[in-house]
């Protein structure tokens, strides 16, 4: 009897170690899969303000640092177009009684104050909840003869699993970098970063300057459009976006 015990217990024990091993296989040799936990585990996990790095003048009171480059010892020059996404009649998409125009103004306007602290003039397609057009929306960064344009959105996607910050950009390279600059910075915030992409948007396409659009994140999914809602994120979006257009504007 006690051989038979004994031997069951060893068999037991060489099963959980042949999935153990398993396991680490799996992490170490499939890439992809491991690749798509660490997404999951970024896109799901809580965001704690005291894991951010500290850098281009983010504290974890949202407010503006000494950092060199959104202090106020360098100044940048310069012309940007910020675009909040939607307004007024133009809700963008709803969720759960979030409406993405108000997450992209708010957004908007917090790139604008840390912009102008950095000593950039900023142009705002709108300011408050108001519908302005595509066309006009273009027409206004066309006439301001501006360095660059950023439009801001939230994403949806009928898939609520999927998360993420995008960049897209139209035709142009230095759209593109602009683009991946501002991913950049929000990667080292540790801000949740999907992907950039080329994309034919019609404010992409229309302006004539280095142009990004970045959806800050999917408002379908719970998880971030909890973080979409909280002030202390929207402040962290702001600073990466402003941290990126102002690295990008050094170089450029
Ligand atoms: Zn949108």
């Amino acid at each position: 009897m006690k051989k038979v015990l004994c031997t069951a217990a060893i068999v037991v024990l060489g099963a959980m170690l042949f999935m153990l091993f398993k396991n680490a296989v799996n992490l170490s040799g499939e890439g992809k899969k491991a690749e798509d936990t660490e997404k999951k585990r970024l896109s799901t996990r809580p965001f704690h303000l005291s894991e951010l790095t500290p850098q281009a003048g983010f504290t974890a009171e949202g407010g503006q640092g000494t950092d060199k480059i959104l202090g106020s010892d360098v100044k940048i020059s310069g012309t940007v177009v910020i675009d909040a996404g939607h307004g007024g009649k133009d809700m963008g998409c709803s969720f759960d009684g979030t409406d993405e125009k108000d997450v992209n103004l708010l957004v908007a306007l917090g790139v604008k104050e840390r912009l102008e602290t950095a000593g950039v003039e900023v142009i705002l397609t709108r300011s408050s909840d108001e519908f302005v057009s595509l066309e006009d929306r273009a027409n206004l960064a066309n006439a301001s003869e501006a360095d660059c344009f950023v439009s801001i959105h939230c994403n949806s996607f009928e898939d609520e699993t999927v998360s993420g910050l995008e960049g897209y950009w139209f035709k142009s390279e230095k759209g593109k970098s602009l683009s991946e600059s501002i991913l950049r910075q929000a990667g080292g915030n540790l801000i949740n970063v999907r992907k950039t992409k080329e994309e034919d948007y019609f404010v992409l396409r229309e302006t004539a300057m280095p142009a990004t659009l970045i959806e800050i994140g999917y408002l379908s999914n719970e998880n971030e459009r909890e973080m979409l809602k909280s002030s202390k994120y929207q402040s962290t979006v702001s600073a990466s976006i402003a941290e990126g257009i102002l690295d990008w504007l050094s170089c450029n």
